[in-house]
């Protein structure tokens, strides 16, 4: 017995430097595995243990276990959370890592320290410690108290877990990751089932067997590391690519209940975390926005069919394309399906800024030359096609030169907003409006009479006269003239604009300040009603 506790000693010893060559291994090698830093406090954690361990054996009076004891458990109850930390990067679970469980994890080995520390004051780890008669070594033997049952359900509740975690996962894990796999295993349930031997009494010599247990899994973790380049890449199991990717994936049961979700979707759906799994589509889209959910709904997941969507999140507003298809059993029976977020926001916004500068003035907001002349080509020519009425109103700023020298250009510019501005409010849905040159703007209007159009222009032209701009340099009234015409069977936009243009020449010709129309070859000064505006122009 007296050689059998020697050997024993040794070979404890060698665990405990083999755990610390481990740590040493494992914090000096480059990798990009995640889990490396947990891997390295548990093998730290293994040695202070094994190398108490070896202490413990060869002391020869209580108050010596006692104290090598303690030192055990400046290590030992870290093993167990440490290597389920490690176990959850291995299977690139990281989203189970939230910071309450890592408090948990911390929290629990530390009180049992602490309570092993300072058992001599309340005995709630150890009820009683003595020494065992007739040993030939001394060995002690002790009564758990709840301090010792709350740190070993623990210890076995994190392995089981890292355990079960692990079985679940063996069938998505790729075949070259297997050995690994098997390898962390091994390290994780030998210990497991020696402590639990060494529990129900049936080690040899009702010594605790797990230091020994563990120079075996250290040596196994040592040859995984040389030989099979364990812990050089996290495994590139399915699930990791699930978490990487940049779109964000639900996956919903038939029931369209949330099965599983990845990261890039958490962060594009407020509110998305571990509770919404099991959660119907419609609560999880809550906050994103009902079209969300309608689509998410409606959509034929048979239909490979895509869907730009806009909904808000915090402050900002993304953009997302949204696709959903269906998720098959390998028995091609279907097991529910898939929802594709990508995120488009940036793209969408860099459109819809082209199309602004296409299609916009810059200084008024209005439509620019081009965009008006493309607009209003498709109103004529549906106007002359469905026999509609169209008018054009082309209107230019009376002395502008004399404002923009009086004045200065900036405030050349901000009468050319205002004005674009009051006639904005003088608008009827359908009306095009467009700045057509320098200081002249045009008008299309579909469905309106040259009357009806010599109205709206006369009324434009009273609020523009009526309102006046303040300037730093005091109030500048502007005012405008118009040229007014309709168009007729066979009428081409130029040829309108260039009636209109002749009308507008009539009206500065005449004074300014009026709206004339082309009637023909003739040029008609517009006789307006004062009252026919009230309430128009309130609205400019
Ligand atoms: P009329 O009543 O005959 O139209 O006289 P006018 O002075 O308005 O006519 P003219 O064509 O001689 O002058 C137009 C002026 O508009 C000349 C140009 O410098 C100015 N202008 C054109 N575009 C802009 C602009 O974007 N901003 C400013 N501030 N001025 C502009
Ligand atoms: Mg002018
Ligand atoms: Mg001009």
């Amino acid at each position: 017995m007296g050689s059998f506790i020697s050997n024993y000693i040794v070979i404890v010893a060698l665990s405990g430097v083999l755990s610390a060559l481990l740590a040493l291994f494992a914090y000096f090698k480059e990798t990009d595995f995640a889990g490396v830093k947990a891997f390295i406090v548990s093998t730290c954690a293994s040695a202070i243990y094994t190398f108490g361990f070896a202490l413990e054996l060869s002391s020869h009076s209580l108050a010596e276990i006692n104290l090598w004891l303690k030192i055990e458990y400046l290590g030992m109850p870290f093993i167990a959370p440490a290597s389920l930390i490690m176990v959850i990067h291995f299977l690139g679970m990281e989203r189970l890592i939230t910071r309450a469980r890592l408090i948990v994890l911390g929290f629990i080995p530390c009180l049992t320290t602490v309570m092993v520390w300072t058992n001599d004051y309340h005995q709630l780890f150890y009820r009683s410690m003595y020494l065992r008669p007739l040993s030939p070594a001394p060995l002690v033997d002790f009564v758990m108290g709840p301090g010792y049952i709350v740190h070993g359900s623990f210890t076995f509740g994190c392995l089981l877990a890292a355990a079960c975690l692990m079985l679940a996962q063996w069938n998505k894990m790729k075949r070259v990751y297997r050995r690994q796999f098997l390898t962390i295993l091994l390290g994780l349930t030998l210990p497991t089932i020696g402590s639990f031997m060494y529990l129900i009494g049936k080690t040899p010599y009702g010594m605790d067997p797990v230091p020994v247990i563990m120079s075996l899994t250290s040596a196994l973790y040592i040859w995984a590391i040389l030989s099979r380049s364990m812990l050089t890449a996290a495994p590139i199991a399915r699930s990791n690519l699930f978490e990487s990717m940049r779109d964000g994936v639900l996956v919903m049961d038939l029931s369209d209940r949330l099965v599983d979700f990845n990261r890039a979707a958490a962060g594009m759906i407020q509110g998305l975390d571990a509770a919404s799994i099991g959660h119907q589509l419609a609560r999880i889209f809550l906050p994103g926005g009902k079209d969300a959910i309608a689509y998410a709904m409606e959509a034929d997941p048979l239909v490979q069919e895509e869907r730009e969507l806009q909904w808000e999140n915090g402050d900002s507003i993304y953009y997302y394309e949204i696709r959903s298809s269906l998720v098959r059993k390998r028995g091609g029976q279907v097991a529910g399906r898939m929802i594709v977020l990508i995120d488009v926001t940036e793209r969408t916004l860099l459109q819809d800024r082209l199309r602004q500068l296409a299609t916009m003035d810059s200084l008024t907001g209005i439509c620019n030359r081009t965009y008006f002349m493309e607009r209003s080509s498709e109103l004529l020519e549906r106007c002359l096609k469905e026999g509609g009425r169209l008018s054009i109103a082309l209107f230019d700023v009376d002395h502008f030169k004399s404002i923009n020298d009086r004045y200065g250009h900036g405030c050349g510019d901000s009468a050319l907003r205002h004005i674009a501005d009051i006639c904005r409010g003088h608008l009827r849905e359908g009306d095009v409006f467009g700045r057509y040159g320098g200081e002249e703007f045009v008008l299309c209007l579909p469905n309106t009479s040259l009357d009806e159009a010599a109205r709206l222009a006369d009324c434009i032209r009273r609020a523009i006269e009526a309102a006046s701009l303040e300037s730093p340099n005091g109030r500048i009234n502007v005012t405008v003239s118009f040229g007014v015409t309709e168009a007729v069977p066979g009428s081409t936009l130029e040829a309108l604009l260039t009636e209109a243009d002749h009308a507008l020449y009539a009206s500065k010709r005449g004074g300014r300040n009026a709206v004339h129309l082309s009637a023909g070859s003739e040029m008609v000064r517009f006789q307006a009603d004062p009252a026919a505006c009230i309430g128009a122009s309130a609205d400019g």
